[in-house]
């Protein structure tokens, strides 16, 4: 179904009939259906008021949705505000093509005043002008030229639109827009332009992949007039600012129905309030999280979208076309949940995943530094784990890792043993804060980063207290045996803090998360794929607690001695074990019945008379003494 809109005199009706003919459809003029009262005011001069137009265009949404199940039509029609044209769109935006005809005011004056036999007064004009609204989703036409070149213009236009915008040819950019062009999907992308530093990197790109048919830009309105609307645009920027400036850039440039997608590591609270702010613009908005790196883009990432459903609904098949496919062959994309669930659960993966390293990197340092042991006995070790149903994506990168050699030394012991932390590791504490959640293992992870990141006050304490790290003096096989073991506990440990701190969110924001389904896009394409996560899958189907699960209950059971064992032996040995020693103590705190903390509450009465509840009253009631 097309619409060819315009004030007077632009030449809807000739433009229309033609485009009609070429497109083998029937045509139709919306001045045909006026009631017979506006035909009159019209005649008369006189302009029409909305009151007027309502039943018109009321008559013209039903005929839109007739011809559009009888095989579509072209309508001519003026169009000329954005609620005319809500009323006219009956049927789903993808089905409709609107074709602005655009011109100056003196030339299609100029046109009127050589029209013959045609109700409306030119004097009318100046009142269409004022009343024309921009539509950003229309195809745009100059009139400046024959009705033939205007035909072919808007016959190359609706042919050339593309079906999906990718802004940000970074790392990400670039991988995700090979991995939709190799699916097939018609791509617009655009990279700004800072002269100088950024020039044509949009272009580079696409010239670099010519098989893949992209077009390139670097002006932000060509690139969203490329695009069929209702749009579809996936911001790949650095999260924060840059967001914000882009999509306060677009938004002028977009009408409603459109779709901006966040796929950076965005704060979750950023999400809620694009969503929010999106919405008064008529804007649809989805932030999703998008994990798996430079490899996972371009061959099938994780994908986790939060925000509009409809929307979702819309992008779906774009989206679950380019995600990896778990073991079932479904894609490992879902909808999280409403505003910024996905951007959250995004984040809570990250957490998982920094702590997930955190813990291999100190199983290595046991075993390398504690045991003694050479990288190709660990690599051969952590192998032999694999098949001990620990088997994830970070232990195989690791095995690697203790295998690669540079001039034939090994190259990890030429990287500087500092790491850094930002965004996602040290929003989930401030999340686990807000929400009042345990977060161990998590954030003990991200400050493992910040004291590795103080080299040299590490170095100069080291100097002051001396070497204190010892052999660690147990039987070799026995040991490695706890610390696989151990592993095994921290790692569910790790797993489950990460999954309460989501439940908790959910029910706060009433998010309603599928953990179960969040575990299945977990499987593959992400960094935290792993046995336990296909695992996870089936045992969220009985519980909403990990740890409440029996076979969790049963293996962590076993388990959890060996951690303590292990965590102890490193503690006396020297060696820092802040993650293992974190899982441990969340262990503990979790499965206590009776914690320490009504030495808390006395004390807190004792000096703040903050009260307290007793164990002997109801729980609704609140107490203080006079301590002294
Ligand atoms: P990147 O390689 O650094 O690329 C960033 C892109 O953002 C570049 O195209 C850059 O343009 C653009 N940009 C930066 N500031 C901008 C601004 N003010 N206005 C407009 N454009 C701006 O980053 P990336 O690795 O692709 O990551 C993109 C997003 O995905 C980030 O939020 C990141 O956290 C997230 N992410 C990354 C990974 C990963 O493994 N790399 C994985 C998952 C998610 P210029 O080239 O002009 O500077």
């Amino acid at each position: 179904m097309i619409i060819v809109m315009g004030v007077s005199g632009t030449g809807k009706t000739t433009v229309g009939q033609l485009l009609a003919k070429e497109m083998a459809l029937p045509f139709f003029d919306a001045d045909d259906f006026h009631p017979e009262s506006n035909i009159e005011k019209l005649s008369s001069g006189q302009p029409l008021t909305d009151s007027d137009r309502k039943p018109w265009l009321e008559i013209l949404g039903k005929e839109i949705k007739n011809w559009e199940a009888n095989g579509g039509a072209v309508l001519a029609c003026s169009a000329l505000k954005e609620k005319y044209r809500k009323t006219l769109s009956t049927i789903p935006s993808e089905q409709l093509t609107i074709i602005h005809l655009s011109g100056t005011f003196e030339l299609i004056k100029k046109r009127l005043s050589h029209r013959k036999g045609h109700f409306l007064d030119p004097s009318i004009l100046k009142s269409q002008f004022e009343d024309l609204e921009a539509c950003h989703s229309a195809i745009q036409v100059s009139i400046d030229q024959t009705p033939e070149k205007i035909l072919q213009e808007i016959l190359s236009k609706m042919s050339n639109k593309t079906a999906f915008g990718i802004i940000g040819m970074g790392v990400m950019g670039q991988n995700l827009a090979i991995n939709m062009a190799n699916n097939k999907v018609r791509l617009s992308v655009f990279n700004r332009h800072v002269a100088g530093k950024e020039e044509d990197v949009a272009k580079n790109f696409v010239a670099k992949h010519p098989a893949l048919n992209i077009q390139g830009f670097d002006d932000l309105s060509e690139f969203v007039d490329s695009m069929a609307p209702p749009r579809n645009i996936l911001l790949m920027v650095q999260a924060g600012t840059a967001v914000d400036s882009i999509i306060d850039e677009l938004t002028p440039l977009l009408g409603p129905d459109d779709l901006i997608i966040d796929g950076g590591n965005s704060n979750y609270l950023d999400t809620n309030r694009r969503d929010q702010a999106l919405a008064l613009h008529d804007i649809n908005f989805i932030g999703t999280g998008i994990s798996g790196g430079e490899e996972g883009a371009r061959k099938g990432p994780s994908i986790m979208p939060g925000g509009s459903r409809t929307a979702y609904n819309r992008i779906a098949p774009f989206l679950e076309n380019i995600a990896a496919k778990d073991a079932n062959g479904k894609a490992c994309c879902t909808y999280v949940g409403p505003e910024g669930s996905g951007h959250f659960i995004k984040m809570v993966h990250n957490g998982i995943e920094y702590a997930e390293m955190q813990l291999l990197a100190e199983v290595y340092e046991l075993l390398r530094n504690g045991l003694g042991m050479k990288p190709e006995e660990i690599a051969k070790t952590l192998e032999h784990w694999k098949t001990k149903g620990l088997d994830s994506y970070l232990l195989e990168i690791t095995i690697n890792i203790l295998r690669k050699e540079e001039n034939g030394e090994l190259l990890l012991d030429k990287i500087l043993d500092a790491a850094s932390q930002k965004g996602t590791g040290g929003w989930s504490t401030e999340a686990a804060i807000r929400l009042g959640s345990p977060l161990n293992t998590i954030a003990d992870a991200v400050m493992a980063r910040n004291i590795s990141a103080q080299k040299e006050t590490r170095t100069a304490a080291n100097e002051l207290y001396g070497q204190i790290k010892q052999p660690i003096s147990k039987d070799r096989d026995s040991f490695i045996q706890a610390l696989m073991e151990g592993y095994s506990a921290a790692r569910i440990v790790n797993h489950a803090v990460g999954f309460d701190m989501m439940k908790e969110a959910s029910t706060q924001y009433d998010w309603s998360l599928d953990f179960s389904e969040i575990s299945r896009i977990w499987t593959n394409g992400c960094i935290i794929r792993s046995e336990l996560m296909s695992a996870m899958v089936n045992f969220f189907k009985d519980t909403d607690r990990l740890l409440f699960h029996p076979a969790i209950v049963k293996s962590l059971g076993e388990q959890q001695a060996s951690l303590a064992q292990v965590v102890g032996q490193a503690l006396a040995s020297g060696y820092p074990v802040p993650v293992l020693a974190s899982a441990m103590n969340f262990f503990l705190g979790y499965v206590n019945g009776q914690s320490s903390a009504n030495m808390l509450q006395a004390q807190r009465d004792y000096f703040g008379a903050h009260t307290y509840k007793r164990v002997d009253q109801p729980l609704t009631e609140s107490f203080h003494t006079e301590w002294t």
